[in-house]
C-alpha cells in the first residue's frame, strides 16, 4: 500500500482545490499531474513542436525544465502559473496527454513526488497507472453545468449567455476527448470511491475525503 491519496476526475471538478487542501491538512506533498501535461504542451508550443508529434513531444517531456514551489510553477526559469491555465493550453495538454510516449516520459517524474510524508495526487490516472497501490482512491466529479458555473465564476463571467455556453461546451468536449482516448481514458475505477461535488462546498468535499481517509 502506498501512502498516497489518488483523486481522479474530469476538468473543472474542483479536484485540484480539494486535493491541495487535503494535502495541507495531512502535512503531505501535493501533485497536480495536470500541470505537468500543461507544461509539456506549453513547452512544445514555445519550441515550435506540434502537439501531435509524439516522439518530439515525448523528448521534451522527458527533459521538462519545470519547477514547482507552493502553488507556483516555473518553466525554464519563467513563472508560467497563470499561462498554463489558459483554455488553449488546456486543449494542448489534452492533446499531448493522448500520446502514450508522453505519458511514459512523465511517469517517473510523477512518482518522484512521493516522499516520506506521503502524497495527495490529482489527475486522470493517478489510481489506475501512476499510484495503483494508493491507500485511498477517489473519483471526484460534478455535473458538467455545475463545473461550467464554477469556471465562469472564476473568470467573472455571468452563468448565462453565449460565453457561458462556450465554457460549457469546452468542458464537455474535453470530457469526451479524455473519456474516448485509448491511453489512460477518464473513468471511475472499481476500487475508487465516488465523490459527486455538484451539491457540496469545498469544505464539505475536503471533509468527506478526510473522513474516508480516517475510516
Ligand atoms: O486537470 P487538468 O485540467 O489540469 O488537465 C489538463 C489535461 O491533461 C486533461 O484534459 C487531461 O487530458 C490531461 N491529464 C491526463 N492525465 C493526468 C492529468 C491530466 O491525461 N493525470
Amino acid at each position: 500500500m502506498q501512502k498516497v491519496i489518488a483523486i481522479d476526475g474530469p476538468s473543472a471538478s474542483g479536484k485540484g482545490t480539494v486535493a491541495a487542501r487535503v494535502a495541507a491538512a495531512l502535512g503531505r506533498a501535493y501533485l497536480d499531474s495536470g500541470a505537468l501535461y500543461r507544461l509539456t504542451a506549453l513547452h512544445a508550443q514555445q519550441q515550435g513542436v506540434e502537439w501531435t508529434d509524439e516522439a518530439a513531444v515525448a523528448a521534451l517531456a522527458a527533459e521538462l525544465p519545470a519547477e514547482f514551489s507552493g502553488s507556483r510553477v516555473w518553466l525554464a526559469g519563467a513563472d508560467v502559473s497563470e499561462q498554463i491555465r489558459s483554455e488553449n493550453i488546456g486543449m494542448g495538454a489534452s492533446a499531448v496527454a493522448a500520446l502514450p510516449a508522453v505519458r511514459a516520459a512523465l511517469l517517473q517524474r510523477q512518482r518522484d513526488f512521493l516522499g516520506v510524508a506521503g502524497l495527495v495526487a490529482d489527475g486522470r490516472d493517478m489510481g489506475a497507472v501512476v499510484f495503483p497501490d494508493a491507500e485511498l482512491k477517489i473519483f471526484l466529479t460534478a455535473d458538467a453545468r455545475v463545473r461550467a458555473e464554477r469556471r465562469a465564476k472564476q473568470l467573472h463571467i455571468p452563468c448565462t449567455g453565449i460565453e457561458f455556453e462556450r465554457i460549457l461546451s469546452d468542458i464537455e468536449a474535453r470530457d469526451e476527448a479524455d473519456r474516448r482516448r485509448a491511453a489512460a481514458p477518464l473513468r471511475q475505477l472499481p476500487d475508487a470511491r465516488l465523490l459527486d461535488t455538484s451539491h457540496l462546498s469545498i469544505d464539505e468535499s475536503v471533509k468527506q475525503v478526510l473522513d474516508w481517509y480516517r475510516e
